[in-house]
């Protein structure tokens, strides 16, 4: 009895994701147009017969169950290629590049998530950054082999990109067409892959791209880079580049929309008797004034201090909430001061005072 599972190194209780990622490693390792060796092919038709076992649900509880598939006790001489809807394709994309019957496949978009302070998103910025994608291999134009000689038509299929099977099932004989498994539907096969890129036709590549974050950016914006992302497949239109935003917080500033809050505190006397602060806001340092008698927890506006608008036209503002402290240690100097103070001084009138009265 054969195992499939030890044909492609996983334990029993494997996930379907761990099969597909055995096998991929597999068949790449012994796919007949990469690997020459004598017992390659026999190998790959091994281990594509236990993915295709282990990852159709109705077949794998069935092995599960009696060591065996439906289709061999059906059938004698079972063909590993002898699926109903076993698709190559799922299996090839990504390292055959692309799926069957459609050359030429578009590169896939690629996401990065990127990290801005609240001056940048206040004032815009060129940002270089770091990024890692599939780039069409330089060696052989993408085409997987150095030289046109070393791609020729399958032999399998005729180039056609099909193949024709004949099944006999309970109720007769039928005959399928499905996607040429020596070539992937591509109806060509490498004699000799390139050696960049092991015929795949891309390789990684690490890129330094220069991205600009416009003025006013918020929290999860994509910032898209047209035709940035992966290459295509066989010449194949490349994906997209994104950059999804996050602005950072501020150990200063608060953010409300386009305006930006802070905090500041200052003293009582201060506060009663009147003065200029300085304030920061994102674009330098501003001067405040505060009139004599300011109450805590009042707010001042600095007109266009806040972010710009992503659209262009108007900015927000600087809201200054003052808080006003209360000293907390004094010297007995001080406090001799303030009694002196409280004699002279006679409180308006609050609320509660005249509900007491
Ligand atoms: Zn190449
Ligand atoms: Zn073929």
């Amino acid at each position: 009895m054969k195992d499939y599972y030890t044909t492609l190194g996983v334990s029993r209780n494997a996930g379907r994701d761990e099969i597909k990622k055995a096998y991929k490693t597999l068949a790449k390792k012994y796919h007949p147009d990469l690997n020459k060796e004598a017992g390659a092919a026999e190998k790959f038709k091994e281990i594509t017969e236990a993915y295709d076992v282990l990852t159709n649900d109705q077949k794998k509880q069935h092995y599960d169950q009696f060591g065996t598939t439906e289709e061999q006790q059906q059938h004698e001489g079972y063909s590993p290629f002898s699926d109903f809807g076993f698709d190559m394709s799922d299996v090839f994309e990504g390292f055959f590049g692309g799926k069957r019957r459609s050359r030429h496949v578009r590169g896939s978009d690629i996401a990065y998530d990127m990290d801005v302070t609240l001056e940048d998103a206040a004032s815009g910025k060129k940002k270089r950054v770091t990024i890692h994608r599939m780039e069409q291999c330089t060696a052989c134009s993408g085409k997987g082999a150095a030289r046109d000689d070393d791609i020729k038509q399958c032999s399998t299929c005729n180039g056609s990109g099909y193949a024709k099977r004949t099944i006999r099932t309970p109720f007769g004989y039928f005959s399928q067409t499905s996607p040429c498994t020596t070539c992937q539907g591509e109806g060509t096969v490498l004699v000799c892959a390139c050696s960049e890129c092991d015929g795949l036709g891309r390789v990684r590549k690490e890129r330094q791209v220069e991205v600009e974050i416009p003025a006013g950016i918020m929290s999860g914006f994509k910032l898209r880079i047209s035709g940035g992302g992966d290459a295509g497949v066989k010449g194949g239109p490349s994906g997209d580049l994104y950059f999804v935003v996050m602005v950072r917080e501020h150990k200063l500033f608060e953010r409300d929309g386009q305006d930006i809050i802070i905090k500041v505190p200052i003293s009582v006397t201060l506060a009663a008797l009147g003065g200029e602060i300085e304030v920061p806001t994102l674009f330098g340092k501003e001067m405040v004034s505060i009139p004599a008698g300011t109450q805590t927890h009042t707010a001042f506006k600095l007109k266009g201090k806040g972010l710009p608008s992503l659209q262009g036209s108007g900015a927000g503002h600087e809201i200054v909430y003052v808080i006003v402290e209360t000293p907390t240690k004094l010297t007995q100097k001080q406090k001799e001061l303030l009694m002196e103070f409280d004699k002279t001084y006679t409180p308006k009138k609050s609320l509660l005072n005249r509900l007491f009265s």
